[in-house]
C-alpha cells in the first residue's frame, strides 16, 4: 500500500482505502459468481449499510474521483463482482447527480447510496456501440411526455436494476445533439428485458426493449438535445475508475504470482530464482505502477476541477492494457493451475477481458487522446 503515501492523496483518501481494506476482510466473505443476480443485490445491500455508496452519488460536493478509484480498485482486489455491484451504482445514477432536477435527485440518489436501488445506465444499441450517435432507440414527444420505442443491448444490472437511465433519439437535430436522456422505472409498461446476456465473467447483464413505453416529461434528464454531451460526461467521471478497477485486478494477480513464485519448487529450487520469472515479475510490476500513476493522476486532475478528457483516455488504455498482461502472466506462472477452474488468478483472466472493450474500447481511447494531442 505503499502507493498511498504518493502525493496525489490527501489523508482522507488513506483513511478510506484503509477502511475499505478492513472491511473487505471483515464482511465481504466468500461471493458465490454461480447466482449473479442474487450475489449482485446482496453485495449492493452491503456496500450500502457500509456507507461504501455514499461515494458513488453526489450529496452537494461533487464526485471525489480519488475516493472512486481508490475503492474501485479496492473492490476490485478482493472481488471482480463486488467492484461492479458499486461501480453501477456509480454510472447508472451518474446522469441524475450531474443534471437531476431536485425532484429527480431526491427519488433517486439517497436510495442508490442507502443500496435499497440498482441502477443501470443503458447508451448501447445491437447496432451502435463504440459509434454511440448511431443509436435509434427514439423518444418521441407525444402529449405531456414521451414513447420510447427501440432496443438497448450489454446492459449491466440489465434484469435487476430498479431504474435504468435510457438514452434515446429525441429528434432536436441530426446525429449527437438529437438525443435525450431520460429516467425508467423497471416497472414501467412497455418495457422488458428482451434477453440476458451470458458473458465470459458472469455478471447481471440484459438486451432491453421500448414497446410504445410512456413516460412523463418529468423523467427526462437535463435538457432535450443534450442526452449525448450528458452520456460523455458521465463516461468522464467513471473512466478513470475502470481503469482503477483494471489496476485492482492486476494488483491481484501480481501478488498471487509473487506468492506463487516464492513457493513453487523447481529445478531444485523455486520458480522465483529463475532469471525468467523475474524478468516476468518485474514486468507485471512496471505495468502495474504505471497504471496506478496514470490512475491517480488523472482522479487527482478531476478532483482539481481540470478537464481531463486525455488523461482519463491515457488512464483506461494503459491499465485496462497493462492488466490483461499482467493477468496473462499471472495465469503462465501457475501453469496448470492458472486455468484450473476456482482458482484465482483463471477468474481474473474471465474478469479482466471486458475492460479493454466497454465504456469505450481500447481503440476508441487512442482516438481520444490522439485528437486531444493534435487539439
Ligand atoms: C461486460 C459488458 C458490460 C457492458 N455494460 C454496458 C452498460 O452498462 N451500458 C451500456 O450502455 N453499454 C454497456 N456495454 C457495451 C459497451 O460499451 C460496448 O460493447 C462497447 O462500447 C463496444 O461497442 P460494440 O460492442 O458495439 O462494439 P463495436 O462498436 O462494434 O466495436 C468493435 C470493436 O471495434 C474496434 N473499434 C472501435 N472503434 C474503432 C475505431 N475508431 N478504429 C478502429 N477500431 C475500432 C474496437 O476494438 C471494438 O472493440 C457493456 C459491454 C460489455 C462487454
Amino acid at each position: 500500500m505503499d502507493f498511498l503515501n504518493w502525493p496525489f492523496f490527501e489523508d482522507h483518501h488513506r483513511k478510506l482505502a484503509a477502511g475499505l481494506e478492513s472491511w473487505c476482510v471483515a464482511q465481504l466473505g466468500h461471493v458465490d459468481h454461480d447466482d449473479v443476480d442474487a450475489s449482485c443485490k446482496k453485495l449492493v445491500r452491503q456496500l450500502g449499510e457500509g456507507g461504501w455508496l455514499n461515494y458513488t452519488v453526489d450529496q452537494g460536493r461533487g464526485i471525489d474521483t480519488r475516493a472512486i478509484c481508490l475503492l474501485r480498485e479496492t473492490l476490485a482486489r478482493h472481488d471482480g463482482l463486488a467492484d461492479f455491484a458499486f461501480a453501477m451504482q456509480g454510472l447508472g445514477s451518474g446522469a441524475i447527480s450531474l443534471v437531476g432536477a431536485p425532484e429527480q435527485r431526491a427519488r433517486y440518489l439517497p436510495k442508490v447510496a442507502a443500496g435499497e436501488w440498482l441502477a443501470a445506465f443503458a447508451l448501447s444499441e445491437p447496432e451502435a456501440g463504440s459509434d454511440v450517435a448511431a443509436m435509434r432507440c427514439a423518444a418521441t414527444a407525444e402529449g405531456d411526455g414521451y414513447v420510447l420505442n427501440g432496443e438497448k443491448t450489454w446492459i449491466s444490472n440489465g434484469g435487476i436494476a430498479d431504474f435504468y437511465v435510457v438514452f434515446a433519439r429525441s429528434g432536436e437535430a441530426p446525429g449527437s445533439r438529437g438525443i435525450s436522456a431520460f429516467v425508467v422505472d423497471a416497472d414501467t409498461p412497455g418495457f422488458e428485458i428482451a434477453e440476458r446476456i451470458d458473458v465470459v465473467a458472469a455478471h447481471p447483464l440484459a438486451r432491453l426493449r421500448f414497446s410504445n413505453c410512456r413516460i412523463s416529461a418529468a423523467q427526462r434528464l437535463g435538457n432535450a438535445g443534450e442526452g449525448f454531451k450528458l452520456a460523455m460526461r458521465t463516461l468522464d467521471i467513471f473512466r478513470t475508475s475502470v481503469a482503477a478497477a483494471a489496476l485492482g485486478f492486476a494488483r491481484r494477480a501480481q501478488a498471487e504470482a509473487l506468492a506463487h513464485a516464492k513457493s513453487r519448487a523447481m529445478f531444485g529450487a523455486t520458480l522465483s530464482s529463475l532469471p525468467l520469472a523475474q524478468a516476468k515479475l518485474a514486468e507485471m510490476a512496471c505495468d502495474v505502477d504505471s497504471a496506478a500513476l496514470l490512475v491517480y493522476r488523472a482522479a487527482w486532475a478531476r478532483d482539481q476541477g481540470r478537464t481531463v478528457t486525455k488523461e482519463a483516455a491515457m488512464a483506461k488504455l494503459v491499465a485496462t492494457e497493462g492488466a490483461q498482461r499482467v493477468v496473462d502472466a499471472a495465469v503462465q506462472m501457475f501453469g496448470g493451475r492458472g486455468v484450473r477452474r476456482g482458482e484465482i488468478v483463471e477468474s481474473l483472466y474471465r474478469e479482466v477481458r471486458a475492460l479493454r472493450i466497454y465504456e469505450g474500447a481500447s481503440e476508441v481511447q487512442q482516438l481520444i487522446i490522439g485528437r486531444e494531442l493534435l487539439k
